[in-house]
């Protein structure tokens, strides 16, 4: 067995990780076991509650930012930008070194900051049909059809699915879930997600079973229960609440 291939659990043994099923063999679970996941997961770390705070760049800028750090250092480096560069015409406009300096508790920040420049060119290169005025008034999402401000979205540099779907159910509470690593691990090792999957699949499959008006709730509880117990290398299974139902578990023995 190769090193790549293995887990150590928190007895000390190794587990094998998931094979990767195929499309043609995989069978997506029923609603029933969906819903009882989401409401062992309700029970253990409540409901969450969002108020869409309609700032949709804000929030595909501070996503940017969120990539390989925690939510601390994103933020300060969030508020760094905002109170040297207010506006984003400035951001985009200023050399890369003092947006790269002014994000650097964020880490990576030469890669972020040619990031976050390169997105708002792309915005003012490409403005939606009759936003060319103001083309960083990324408001008409709120009412656009999902696969319409997906697409645009997606059409950013560096912008993929996971981000999309944090810009649009946190700015609008739109109905799409972000699949970041803890996510897609729990729900994979919870066979809600295929072993193989990848990000796009994920994004998909997690808008299929998720119950209705359920994103937020899926993306926090997944998310709180794969930083708290489902760890990627020690899940803590014994102090698990879905454990008698998890094929994984056998893995982490
Ligand atoms: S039983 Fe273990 S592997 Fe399965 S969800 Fe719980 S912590 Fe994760």
């Amino acid at each position: 067995m190769e090193r790549s291939a293995q887990r150590v659990s928190v007895s000390g043994r190794v587990a094998t990780k998931q094979k990767t099923i195929p499309r043609a063999k995989w069978k997506r679970p029923d609603r029933a076991r969906v819903e009882r996941i989401r409401q062992r997961l309700a029970d253990a770390y409540g409901l969450p509650h969002l108020t869409p705070h309609r700032l949709p760049l804000d929030e595909l800028i501070l996503t940017v930012l969120s990539q390989s750090t925690n939510d601390r250092n994103r933020d300060v480096a969030y508020l760094r930008l905002r109170e040297r560069m207010p506006d984003w015409e400035t951001v985009r406009d200023a050399p890369n070194s003092e947006v790269e300096e002014a994000i650097r508790p964020g880490g990576i920040s030469k890669v972020k900051s040619k990031r976050i420049q390169e997105i708002l060119v792309a915005l003012t290169d490409n403005p939606r049909e009759g936003h060319e005025a103001d083309p960083f008034d990324l408001s008409w999402m709120e009412d656009a059809p999902l696969d319409e401000a997906r697409d645009f979205l997606c059409a950013l540099p560096g912008v993929a699915r996971k981000t999309t779907a944090c810009v649009l159910l946190f700015s609008y509470g739109i109905q799409d879930v972000p699949v970041d690593t803890h996510v897609g691990r729990v729900a994979t090792r919870l066979g809600l997600l295929r072993p193989g999957a990848n990000p796009e699949e994920m994004h998909d499959e997690m808008c299929e079973l998720m119950p209705e008006g359920a994103a937020l709730e899926f993306h926090v509880n997944l998310l709180r229960h794969g930083r708290r117990i489902c760890d990627a290398q020690r899940p803590k299974c014994d102090e698990c609440v879905l454990n008698r139902m998890c094929p994984a578990r056998k893995d982490f023995k």
